[in-house]
């Protein structure tokens, strides 16, 4: 114990004394959602690029992974305490994405030592942006089904077929996906996982417009796209297993997601109670003069928090190089109910201003927390839908016949 607070210590002495005073206390663009990296990578304020730098050079922007992939080595009671330091001194996260949630930690189980060393001191390094293509028009919950082709040339594969749904695919550099290696086994059999340059000649991507009014979804379409037989992650035909780890991982950070939020809604910032005194114009210190509504929002705060805590145990027992497996689902349905939650109470506080689309009658952040709203319907979508969930825990975690 006297080792890790000695550790505390440093590691918040070497935050403040490497932290650029530009990015003190400031509040991230809650569409960005950080700094993802990548080649067309845009620092918002620009010393964002220092931080980042300094901490991939300590290895600070994957703390636990192994050093010799320019990781921090950390034990997960380490890396927890330069997680709580980075955020009682006020300071961003250096790196987000899905280098950092997904494929990094499917590459240190299943990747070969090529592989490791070619992706994972990139991602750490924030060089390479990753997007995930998994999902296809006539694919979704019955992902198995998939038909983006793949077939061998020598060396190589060409790949054809397209992906959609695939988040941030514009602004990405590197795409893992699912493609059929072989057409004529069972379904599963039949699948590799694959690591595609989106430099490649035949790659194309093409964006789609959202309800929420923004574009973060793209389709990808492979064109005869040659791929080195040498980015197979895993064994040729074995992909459906990478495959289902990775999920694991993707529903694993998006519990973490929600469940460290606390705020009104992820663009509000502030708490349910705080918003509903603003719109209600109630006094401090005395009750809402709403009953019901008080209910709802001591309901919704509480059950936040008791989750948050609840992911946070689950993470604490975790130990080093735990692999998430089927109760990651139980994490994921509950942290996007919630988050949906959450957002319909913060609009219903709001009254007639919770259903602000543009225009002057609304500020930014009543114009934030509708879209804030809209956004959080895909979340009981992506990552596999709340109904496919409740499928896996019925069956994987509670044993139930099928
Ligand atoms: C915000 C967001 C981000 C996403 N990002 C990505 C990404 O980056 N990459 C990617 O590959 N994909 C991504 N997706 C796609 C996502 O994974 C799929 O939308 C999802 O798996 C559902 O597939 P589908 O849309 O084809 O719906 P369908 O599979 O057609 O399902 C339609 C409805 O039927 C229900 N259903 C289907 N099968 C069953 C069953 N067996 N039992 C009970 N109910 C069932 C579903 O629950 C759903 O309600 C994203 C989706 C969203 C909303």
């Amino acid at each position: 114990m006297a080792d890790l607070e000695r550790f505390r210590a440093e590691a918040a002495a070497w935050l403040d004394a490497n932290a650029p005073k530009e990015i003190r206390g400031i509040e991230l663009d809650p569409d960005k959602g950080g700094n993802w990296g990548g080649r067309r990578a845009t620092f918002d304020p620009p010393p964002m690029k220092d931080w980042l730098d300094r901490c991939a050079a300590k290895g600070w922007t994957a703390p636990e992974w192994p050093r010799e992939y320019g990781g921090g080595g950390l034990s997960p009671a380490e890396a927890k305490a330069v997680d709580q330091e980075r955020k009682r001194l006020g300071l961003p996260e250096p790196l987000v994405g899905f280098g950092l949630t997904m494929i990094g930690p499917v590459l240190q189980r299943f990747g070969t030592e090529e592989q490791r060393h070619e992706h994972l001191t990139r991602i750490i390094r924030g060089e390479i942006r990753w997007c995930q293509g998994y999902s296809e028009p006539d694919s979704g919950s019955d992902l198995a089904s998939l038909q983006t082709r793949a077939v061998r040339d020598g060396d190589e594969f060409i790949v054809n077929g397209t992906k959609v749904w695939t988040s941030y695919g514009d602004l990405s550099d590197w795409i893992f996906a699912l493609v059929r290696t072989d057409p004529d086994v069972k379904k599963q059999e039949g699948i590799s996982f694959l690591l595609i340059d989106m430099q490649t000649p035949g790659v194309s991507v093409r964006p789609i417009q959202l309800i929420s009014g923004k574009s973060p979804f793209c389709e990808t379409r492979f064109d005869d796209v040659r791929v080195p037989v040498a980015n197979v992650i895993g064994e040729i035909n074995g992909g459906w297993t990478v495959a289902k780890a990775l999920l694991g991982h993707e529903r694993t950070m998006i519990a973490e997601l929600f469940g460290a939020q606390r705020g009104g809604s992820r663009s509000s910032g502030s708490s349910l109670g705080n918003l509903a005194r603003h719109y209600l114009d109630a006094p401090d210190g005395a009750p809402l003069p709403d009953a019901v509504l008080r209910d709802k929002i001591a309901a919704a705060e509480m059950d936040t928090r008791a989750f948050h805590l609840t992911v946070q145990r689950a993470r604490d027992a975790a130990k080093a190089g735990h692999q998430p497996g089927p109760e990651s689902s139980l994490f994921k349905v509950y942290a996007t109910e919630i988050n949906k939650r959450r957002c319909e109470l913060a609009v219903e506080i709001a009254g007639p201003q919770g259903l602000g689309w543009q225009g002057p009658g609304f500020d930014a952040e009543e114009l934030a927390r509708t879209r804030a709203w809209l956004r959080s319907r895909g979340n009981s979508i992506e990552g596999g839908t709340s109904e496919i969930q409740l499928n896996i825990i019925a069956k994987h975690v509670l044993g139930l016949p099928d």
